[in-house]
């Protein structure tokens, strides 16, 4: 049996029951001034004690919650990220991603707080008299205890409150994050409507597109944007898109977003992207080139495209692809950074970054000291993703085609392009010297 999708966005909201939250900030910092109203009430040791019990327990309390919300953060991540219970690669390397941003930066938040709690100024009594070896009495221990407090509680209770404001500054910072990914996350909504739709010649199904969020709202107008981009385009430089490849295309928002597209034989699944027409128009001729690979290219045709994309591959220095990182530069930055004065190392970076899993330079110098400087990357790169198999190659070289124009591909795929399609694959001459330029996406 399906489940029904009301029954699945109910499972999603009670998986998104993340035990965290404003209020659980409210709670602690509320907690915590209570407790530092009384550093200047202690006026004997044992009220010095019943103090540094509350602390403890504070401190425990406070220890849980942060633990409880890392142990979670992954699946509370994963969930923002994707609407979704089941794992999927699309958001292997953004989940990766976010979950270490937020690790290191609640950890950071956390830790001081935690330590400066363990440290407030007490002894306990009898391990105060053991270490003066019964020296001093009872009450004697107890006055230095109190003495040592005295001198130290305003040092002790103003560094605690610099170190609380950090720790807040941070759980705040994430929840406000999580609050505002999850409202972006499609499959909370409760209904997922269908309905068809003629758009530019193209059969389009609406699924889970409909609704007053106003991402989907933009979303719909920039994908029919992207269709008539990308019908426009494709009769200019690979008319076979608009013919033989020709498939119905389904916009769906219930795949979670930013997710890309899907070729499913049949038809082609686009989902909303965060992102201009153009890139529509990239991800449907991306789907649609997987059509033409598997059913319109020939056994030849595929062999000589799959040794031209192996052979471009050689040999690189990892030291010297460092040299042009930044230190602490995430790698979907770096491709950003580089995109226009250094497009190829750009993308080299990039492939680089999707194969091995970098999600920073600091998962690239760990590899360096594992492995060492050897890598490979392509000569003539035509995207990062396009590192993946001979066959996404394919694809993305036609999705940058079509999306973004001839400029946008290197000449010598072009060329590759044209032998494998000679009929097919219209590209003008003046256009074909112009590489590199990368549209930023
Ligand atoms: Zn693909």
């Amino acid at each position: 049996m399906t489940p029904s999708p009301v029954r699945i966005a109910r499972r999603y909201l009670l998986a998104v029951n993340v035990p965290f939250d404003a209020a659980s900030i409210e709670k602690l910092r509320k907690d915590f001034l209570m407790l530092l109203k009384n550093v200047d009430r202690v006026s004997s040791y044992e009220d010095l004690t019943k103090l540094r019990t509350a602390a403890r327990t504070w401190n425990d309390h406070y220890d849980g919650s942060v633990q409880n919300l890392l142990r979670g953060l992954s699946d509370t991540i994963w969930f923002v990220l994707t609407g979704e219970m089941k794992y999927n690669d699309f958001y292997a390397d953004q989940h990766r991603g976010w979950v270490k941003h937020w690790d290191a930066k609640i950890r950071a938040g956390y830790w001081p707080l935690h330590t400066e709690f363990m440290s407030l100024p007490y002894e306990p009594l009898e391990l105060w008299l053991d270490k003066w070896d019964g020296r001093f009495s009872a009450e004697e221990g107890k006055a230095s205890i109190l003495a040592k407090w005295e001198r130290d509680k305003k040092k002790w209770s103003e560094k605690a409150k610099r170190e609380a404001r950090k720790a807040w500054a941070a759980l705040d910072e994430y929840v406000t994050w999580v609050g505002q990914r999850r409202e972006g996350t499609a499959p909370v909504q409760e209904m997922k409507e269908v309905y068809q739709q003629d758009v530019d010649g193209f059969s389009v199904t609406f699924v889970g597109m409909e609704g007053d969020h106003d991402y989907y709202r933009s979303a719909v107008e920039k994908f029919k944007v992207g269709i008539a981009h990308y019908r426009e385009r494709a009769a200019k430089v690979f008319p076979l898109l608009l013919g033989p490849a020709k498939l119905p295309l389904q916009l769906r928002g219930d795949q979670g977003i930013d997710c890309g597209g899907k070729y499913e034989g049949r038809h082609i699944v686009i989902c909303p992207l965060n992102a201009p027409p153009k890139e529509y128009a990239h991800v449907i001729a991306h789907e649609m080139g997987h059509h033409v690979y598997q059913v319109y290219l020939s056994g030849d045709a595929k062999e000589f495209w799959s040794a031209a994309i192996r052979q471009d591959y050689a040999e690189a220095d990892l030291n010297e692809i460092l040299a042009e990182w930044r230190e602490g530069e995430w790698s979907m930055d770096v491709l950003k950074r580089l995109a226009l004065t250094d497009p190829i190392l750009a993308l080299q970076i990039d492939g680089l970054s999707r194969t091995h899993d970098w999600g920073s330079r600091e998962d690239a110098v760990t590899y360096l000291q594992k492995y060492g400087p050897k890598v490979h990357v392509p000569t003539t790169p035509i995207t990062g993703y396009a590192t993946k198999n001979t066959e996404e190659a394919f694809c993305e070289a036609i999705g940058r085609l079509v999306g973004y124009g001839s400029r946008a591909v290197h000449p010598l795929i072009l060329h590759w392009l044209t032998i494998i399609l000679p009929r097919e694959v219209k590209i003008a001459k003046s256009t074909r010297q112009a590489f590199p330029v990368l549209s930023p996406p």
